[in-house]
């Protein structure tokens, strides 16, 4: 499953919860993206 996170509050949505409509389901913003949670080849120290 994807999740996506949000710019504004930077919390992380299920695909399911946004699936009728991409918005933030706790402070409303559009702008949100899509993050893969299968890639952790990412080092981030
Ligand atoms: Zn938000």
């Amino acid at each position: 499953m994807a999740t996506y996170k949000c710019f504004s509050c930077n919390k992380v949505i299920n695909e399911a919860q946004i699936k009728k409509r991409v918005r933030c389901l706790y402070c409303g913003s559009k702008i949100i993206f899509k993050q893969r949670t299968t890639s952790t080849n990412v080092k981030a120290r």
